[in-house]
Order: structure tokens, then sequence, then C-alpha cells
């Protein structure tokens, strides 16, 4: 092989490992958005289910309330029924009391409604919360996960660069730039190999006359068909 070929395949081989190892960083900080979206989710269950046994407190405490003006305003008509000495005034206020006693009764039955529903809203809770943990120590164990190999990817991007200008350094620079070119068109190699003929780049069957220039690699042989640069790989 041409000697400038095999240093270009080697040059080759590390710019699509940089390559590959650009498009894995790029993932970091999307996975990273997805993870701190998973706790944000996490804790907005929580919250919803905090804020739901807020109001049913809240509601309770205001029929608990209602219950007690209603109990106070009984124990005046009560007295008053006392003072009164008419016996239509004395039924009138018993059917008042009456009327104040079933509201009391309703309410208590709607409070009792609530009581129950805070029961569920607090299990309901204690099992987001129990989640929220979990979900909690596996964000942090995936981030830090995440944070290690970041940095494993960073060190090892650093290393490939520093030989790909060592590498790039060695070679003639019209052909590195013709390379470069190439491969960045490309978007996958630049230099191929030609196998019975055909080019695996764009696997088409190059002429003869290419051919054998290949194989008689003494010279820099592009494929005629896309261009790309080819050594013997027969
Ligand atoms: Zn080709």
């Amino acid at each position: 092989m041409h000697s400038d070929l095999e240093q270009l395949l080697i040059l080759q081989d590390r710019e699509q490992k940089i390559r590959q190892i650009g498009i894995e960083i790029e993932t970091v900080p999307l996975r990273r958005k997805s993870l701190e979206a998973q706790l944000a989710a996490s804790k907005a269950s929580v919250e919803v289910l905090k804020q739901r046994a807020r109001q049913v407190e809240m509601d309770r405490k205001k029929l608990e309330l209602d219950v007690g003006t209603r109990t106070e305003t009984i124990s005046r008509l009560k007295t008053q029924q006392y003072q009164t000495r008419k016996n239509d005034e004395f039924q009138a206020i018993g059917h008042e009391i009456e009327r104040y006693e079933n509201e009391i009764r309703k309410i208590e039955d709607d409070e009792l409604e609530l009581m129950v529903l805070a029961d569920k809203i607090k299990a309901d809770l204690a099992e987001e919360e129990k989640k929220a943990a979990a979900v909690r120590e596996s964000v942090a164990r995936q981030t830090a996960d995440l944070d290690e190999k970041s940095k494993a990817l960073e060190s090892q991007l650093q290393e490939l660069s520093k030989e790909r200008s060592e590498l790039a350094g060695k070679i003639d620079e019209d052909l590195l730039a013709w390379f470069e070119r190439l491969f960045e068109s490309k978007g996958d190699a630049a230099v191929v190999g030609l196998e019975h003929g055909v080019c695996t780049g764009c696997h088409m069957k190059v002429t003869t006359a290419t051919a054998s220039q290949v194989k008689a690699a003494r010279e820099i042989v592009s494929c005629e068909n896309c261009g790309r640069i080819l050594y013997d790989a027969e």
C-alpha cells in the first residue's frame, strides 16, 4: 500500500472515532434534561396530592365552622323557646330548631365523606412519596453515571484530537486538505477499499484502468463514481 494511504487510513480511523464521540457528547445535555424532567414530574405528582390534602382539610374546617354557628343558633333559639309563653311561638321556634338540626346532620355527613377522602389522599400521598424517593435515587445514580461517562468521553476526545493533529502534521498539506474535504462531504469515509473491482464506498464497479492503478499503488487514485480515495483491499 502507498505509505500516504496507510497514514490517511489511521487518520480516518481517529476522525471517525472523534465524530462518534462528538455525537455521544451531544446527547449528554438531552439525557440530563430528561433526568431533570423525570425528577420534576415526580415532585409535581407529590405536590398535587399535598395540595389536594390541604384543600380537603380547608373544606372540612369550613364545615366544622358551619356546624358551630348552627349549634350556637340552636342554643340561642332554645333559650328563646324557654322564655316564650305563647304556644304557637314555642312551636315555631321548635320547627326552626329542627331545621337547623337537620342541616347539621347533612353537614356532618359531608364532613364524614371528606374525612374518608382525606384518608384516601393520605394513603395515595404516602405511596407517591415512596415512588418519588425511588425516582430521586434512580435519577441521582443515573446523573452520576452520566457525569462519569461525559468525563470519560471528553478525555477520549482530547486524546484522539491530540493523535489526530500529530498524524495530520506528517501528511502532505494538499493531500490532507483533499482528505478533509472528502471526509466532510461523504460523512462516513474518505478512503475506502477496492474489492474485486468494486468501490466499497459507493458499491459501484470502477474501470479496469482505475482498478489496475489502485493495485499498482504508485499514486493516490480516486473512485470515478464517488470521488473517494481507493486502496487495494484484496
Ligand atoms: Zn466509489
